[in-house]
């Protein structure tokens, strides 16, 4: 990453759910452009839904990486677990928690919820 996240996110939707085996995605917004590879690009590999961006992770150890507008490769959002250190950023928001799992109650930390995407 050659530039500071541009902001970040819990993700409460069930794709993420099922991707990530957990109640919530932690994820943050690359600017675009400063995300590059630098060493296991032949590894990465995706899944594209049928809407929403695709969803890159590791072939060899199945690590989620970061998921990725079809329409822009620029717009990325790295997961958390991804990052080898502080990513210098924290979840903002929390997003499409009408879908929230109902085995795991919301953390009460103040920050603002959304049933769906968040206005832009
Ligand atoms: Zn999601």
């Amino acid at each position: 990453m050659t530039e500071p996240l541009l902001r970040a996110s819990y993700c409460h939707c069930t794709r993420c759910q099922r991707r990530s085996g957990t109640a919530a995605s932690a994820q943050a917004r690359v600017a675009p452009g400063a995300l590059s590879i630098l060493s296991g690009e032949e590894l990465v590999r995706a899944w594209q839904p049928e809407s929403g961006f695709a969803k890159e992770f590791c072939s060899e150890c199945g690590s989620q990486l970061w998921s990725r507008d079809p329409e822009d490769p620029d717009v990325v959002s790295v997961r958390f677990g991804a990052f080898d250190r502080d990513p210098g950023i924290r979840p903002q928001h929390r997003q499409f928690v009408a879908y929230a799992a109902s085995w795991e109650e919301i953390p009460d930390d103040g920050l603002p919820r959304y049933d769906e995407r968040p206005p832009a």
